[in-house]
């Protein structure tokens, strides 16, 4: 895909259980409810993972690291980008920007959009200014609303290296 910019798009979901770490964009977040996931359900890091391999034209991140085999059990995430980014480099890539909504009612996104975004862009080799993350609620209504789950919706831009 030499010379070629294209664009990608990854969602995840995940429950929520009262109790369980919250780790959302690869930052620690305290809150009262966290992910109840094989690995460690970081909904935004996945939905990003998957938006990134899309655009390259890989194979998604279930297929990468399927929830049923033992080694994901409560992996850090950041691993999977670890072995996102490696695939990348392989085909001669590298990822221009991303933008990730998370929906959910707790915990608050505001309060660590900053932190979030300065570690995606390690993750991805980014500015931190090519990286974007907002929070919406639910509203009070269904699922989200409810606080019975999460979702994370990502677009990523990925283009040739050089
Ligand atoms: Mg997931």
């Amino acid at each position: 895909m030499s010379g070629v910019t294209r664009i990608g798009l990854g969602i995840d979901t995940h429950r929520l259980a009262p109790g369980r770490p919250c780790v959302l964009g690869g930052v620690a977040i305290d809150s009262p409810v966290g992910p109840d996931a094989h690995s460690d359900g970081d909904a935004v890091l996945h939905a990003l993972c998957d938006a990134v391999l899309g655009a390259a034209g890989l194979d998604d991140l279930g297929t990468l690291f399927p929830d049923d085999d033992d080694a994901n059990r409560d992996r850090p995430s950041a691993d999977f980008c670890r072995e996102v980014m490696a695939q990348l480099r392989e085909k001669n890539l590298r990822v221009l920007s991303l933008d990730v909504v998370v929906e959910t009612e707790k915990p608050a996104i505001k309060p660590n959009r900053a932190a979030m975004r300065k570690r995606i862009a390690e993750l991805f080799e980014l500015s931190a200014d090519a990286v974007n993350v907002k929070g919406k609620t639910g509203e009070k209504t269904g699922a989200i609303g409810r606080g019975e789950l999460m979702r994370a919706t990502a677009l990523a831009l990925v283009a040739p290296a050089d």
